[in-house]
């Protein structure tokens, strides 16, 4: 393959990849954002030919199993290295997302990690090994500053030229033993949950090199948007980055707290806790019956303060909790009903509509409770039954009814849904005969 093929085909598998990062989290990248992802690929490959056309075994699993901690826990160590072996030499490279000027100044921490790796390839493994290394893929800061438009490219090309992503690391086989125990040690105090984020302090020290630590290692740390730390060294920091990094935290927060609600239902069955997919049925499902959101807004207008004797408008705007519960448990009373009439098709979307919408007044009015979870739950549940029904219906003859304890509904409950159903109905006829 040619330089130029390869790019080629780098380009082909980053849009592969982004296709489907996007489909499994939804998340789409602004065209800037992805061009410079692309970018990094591409100089990263420039960069480093030299050794990725040389790796003879890539993303090698090494694996140090039945430690004991001090406490007597036992775990396994494990870590994925690159290894290159030619002309009797071999060499262990272990890839790390930090910038190298990080890792220089913080050698320590990458050569506990590597001498333990070490161990496992030469002791374990009984293979040789003559050098060990750190590829550190984040750009340093020159080409970082390089790369701010509007671009230089000689001050682009020199940044590049200078950058220096190999970062050997000396090992010491003395040393293997003491990092084992530190790594017990830290088995232990996770499971203790002897752990908490570092100082506000910490994540502003600069001594690791040009960035401060939150920014080095936070930045990379799937827990910094629920870490207090983070989010105050965050909010104090008055820089361009962090202004919009506040701006993002603020919808990250919104997220967050969703997927707090989710993770905080109580831990039943699985099969009943709302799932991301739900809302865009929803949205189709409010569409269908009521034309969109504002639909079913008027359609259940809050009769609390709505009499033609005072003369109040039934206008209320919707963010109003009383209102939203007006709403959901009008969707509740339509399901009934056209549960109790057979129509499950319509029993099933007017369930998930209600569990949406109890979601949804659970996260504006931040009433994130068991018994509201609960309220969710049991929509979902009748949602599903309602569900199974409308496909036994389908298919009649062909399937056993579904019954309501498959999903965890009782008869008593079904028998006062249908009773409820009826009457609701029948009391409205009675109504417009009069
Ligand atoms: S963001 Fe992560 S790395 Fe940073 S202090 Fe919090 S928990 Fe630690």
């Amino acid at each position: 393959m040619t330089d130029a093929e390869i790019e080629d085909f780098l380009r082909e598998m980053f849009e592969e990849n982004y296709e489907l990062l996007l489909a499994d989290g939804g998340h789409a990248l602004s065209p800037e954002v992805k061009n410079a992802a692309l970018s990094q690929v591409l100089f990263y490959w420039r960069k480093l030919k030299g050794i990725a056309t040389k790796v003879t075994d890539t993303e090698v699993l090494l694996v140090l199993p039945d430690q004991k901690s001090p406490e007597g826990r036992k775990y396994t160590i494990e870590g994925v290295v690159d290894i290159v072996q030619e002309a009797n030499r071999t060499v262990m490279y272990d890839l790390k997302t930090h910038d190298a000027d990080y890792v220089q100044n913080n050698l320590a921490l990458y050569e506990d990690q590597l001498n333990v790796y070490a161990h496992i390839w030469q002791a374990l493994r009984g293979l040789p090994l003559h050098e060990t290394a750190i590829i550190a893929t984040s750009y340093p800061l020159s080409v970082k500053r390089a790369l701010q438009p509007p671009v230089d490219q000689a001050k682009l090309d020199k940044a590049l030229a200078n950058w220096q992503p190999v970062v050997p690391i000396p090992f010491d086989k003395k040393k293997v033993k003491a990092t084992i125990k530190k790594f017990g040690k830290t088995v232990d105090d996770i499971e203790n949950h002897m752990f908490g984020p570092c100082t506000v302090a910490k994540l502003k020290d600069k001594t690791g090199g040009s960035r401060a630590f939150g920014q080095d290692v936070c930045g990379n740390c799937d827990g910094r948007f629920s870490c207090s730390a983070y989010r105050e060294y965050a909010r104090a920091s008055g820089h361009r980055q962090e202004a919009q990094l506040r701006a993002f935290m603020e919808q990250v927060d919104e997220r967050d707290r969703a997927e707090r609600l989710d993770a905080s239902i109580p831990a039943g069955d699985a099969r009943f806790r709302w799932k991301p997919e739900y809302k865009r049925l929803v949205s189709r499902f409010l569409k269908q019956h009521f034309g969109g959101a504002q639909g079913l807004t008027s359609t259940f207008p809050w009769m609390e303060t709505h009499s033609e004797e005072n003369g109040y408008s039934d206008a209320i705007d919707t963010r109003v909790s009383a209102k939203n519960r007006t709403e959901y448990r009008g969707l509740e009373r339509f399901a009934i009903q056209y549960f109790a009439t057979a129509q499950y098709e319509y029993a099933y979307q007017h369930w998930l509509m209600a569990a949406c919408w109890r979601r949804e007044d659970m996260l504006s009015n931040s009433a994130e409770d068991e018994v509201g979870q609960k309220g969710v739950e049991y929509c979902i549940k009748h949602a599903l039954y309602n569900n199974a029904l409308d496909q036994w219906q389908q298919n009649r003859g062909t399937e056993n009814v579904p019954e309501p304890e498959q999903f965890d509904i009782s008869d008593l409950d079904i028998q006062q849904k249908e009773e409820q159903g009826l009457l609701q109905i029948e009391e409205h006829s009675k109504r417009n005969q009069n």
